[in-house]
């Protein structure tokens, strides 16, 4: 039976498990490694690693509150922690309304300590390098990567190695990378360029790579989903019908579902419950939803990508693999929106108090589209994800919002001004 369905059967421990009942396997072949041994990303046959444990969780074993609270369900008690994660949901009844669904709710992972969910991915992941011994870290990024791992760097005295596509990453990410100490090259050419060149740098031993090819930030990323989960039973008395999501490398797609595969393998989620898995990327740069819409197993890379939602401006998502098979063994879909459908949907977002970055705003977006289609039903329980703070990217902030007006330094000034 394939892994990665939805009626895996819990896995057994291999001999190669560690002492907590950890390990390695390939999502392919199924081989097993020990989870902290050696330096390893990929399995042997060139595909795709996640981690698997001997013990999988219920609901009964969280206490606690953010990423760690989920510690049965992650392969350490605590990481290197800011603290991240118990970020909030949002209510947006305007916009809850306007969809005309019965629950609309916005996980706004903004609220992270760097401003986007990739902290619980390098809670986890720096601490794993920590476990290894590893001298220094490296990514490539969009921008919000390097912001997290140059900041949960700093936190573990670690060096760090960030690559970036060259005047492509917003004015706030690339500061955040400054200010926490990270070595920042910028790369003549675009993100999955930046991937390329970081995974040979890894492969050779010259840093270790904390880009979501590594298992263990899928893990902490994992999190998002036990919160979502949690907090609608207690909002709702139920789980959420449908989580909407921006797609870029689709590790927080593979991470969901992974979140969910484990509960219904542990009991804990009925696999009728499970929430429709539903992606959205920009139309400039869409290859997972053209792989979705053309029921391909594997995603064909698109070598010229453009969008205004930097994060998700990504021509080969790596995770492709893990992702595919939960949005199909979910029962959901992928869509693209415009830059002109993810701005106003920014600002819609804002006009409910939620301030979040463009990429972010592309799950509103493709609701709104897949809502039009019927493809949302009206009785649904909807969660959308919004990945990144506004502040993240000030500029596409500034352009969608409303111009400043200037006016005299006088009240009197200012008095006929309001009065025009
Ligand atoms: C990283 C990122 C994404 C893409 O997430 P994936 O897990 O790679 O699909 C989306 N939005 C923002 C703001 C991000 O930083
Ligand atoms: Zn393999």
């Amino acid at each position: 039976m394939d892994s990665l369905s939805l009626d895996a059967p819990a896995p057994e421990a291999p001999a190669v498990a560690n002492d907590n009942g950890v390990w390695l396997a390939c999502i392919e072949c199924g081989d097993a490694y020990a989870p902290f041994d050696e330096v390893r990303y990929t399995c042997d046959c060139g595909c795709l690693l996640e981690a698997r444990y001997a013990d999988l969780p219920t609901f009964e074993d969280f206490e606690g509150r953010g990423v760690w609270r989920y510690s049965a369900a992650l392969p350490f008690d605590v990481g290197v922690t800011l603290p991240e994660g118990d970020t909030p949901l949002h209510r947006v009844p305007d916009l809850e309304d306007e969809l005309g669904v019965e629950a609309l709710r916005v996980k706004h992972e903004g609220m992270n300590p760097t401003g986007a969910f990739k902290d619980r991915g390098m809670t986890v992941g720096v601490r794993v390098a920590q476990e290894l011994g590893v001298g220094r870290l490296a990514c490539a990024s969009t921008g919000n990567t390097s912001a997290a791992l140059s900041a949960y760097g700093a936190r573990a005295n670690m060096e760090t190695l960030v690559l970036l596509p060259a005047g492509k990453v917003a004015a706030g990410k690339v500061a955040q990378a400054s200010l926490h100490g990270a070595r920042i090259l910028e790369v003549d050419g675009n993100f999955d360029t930046c991937l390329d060149i970081v995974q040979d740098l890894a492969e050779s031993g010259d840093a270790y790579l904390l880009n979501s090819l590594n298992p263990f930030r899928l893990e902490g990323q994992k999190t998002i989903g036990l919160e979502i989960l949690e907090r609608f039973v207690d909002d709702y008395g139920a789980f959420p019908d449908r989580i909407v999501l921006p797609v870029g490398n689709a590790g927080n797609t593979a991470a969901l579902y992974k979140c969910f595969r484990e509960l219904v393998q542990s009991g804990a989620l009925a696999k009728d419950d499970v929430p429709t898995l539903t992606g959205v990327q920009a139309e400039g740069a869409a290859p997972m939803v053209e792989a979705v819409q053309e029921g391909n197993d594997e995603v064909r890379r698109w070598d010229d990508v453009e969008t205004r939602a930097t994060a998700i401006r990504i021509g080969n998502p790596v995770n492709a693999p893990k992702a595919l098979p939960g949005i199909r063994e979910t029962g959901g879909t992928a869509v693209a929106v415009s830059d002109d459908e993810i701005t106003r949907a920014q600002r819609d977002l804002a006009g409910e108090g939620v301030g979040v970055e463009p990429a972010s705003a592309a799950s509103l977006a493709g609701a709104r589209k897949l809502r039009d289609e019927g493809v949302i039903e009206a009785g649904e329980r909807v969660a959308l994800l919004t990945t990144g703070h506004l502040l993240k990217d000030p500029d596409a902030a500034a352009a969608a919002g409303a111009e400043p007006e200037s006016v005299p330094g006088t009240t009197e000034g200012v008095r006929e001004h309001l009065a025009d």
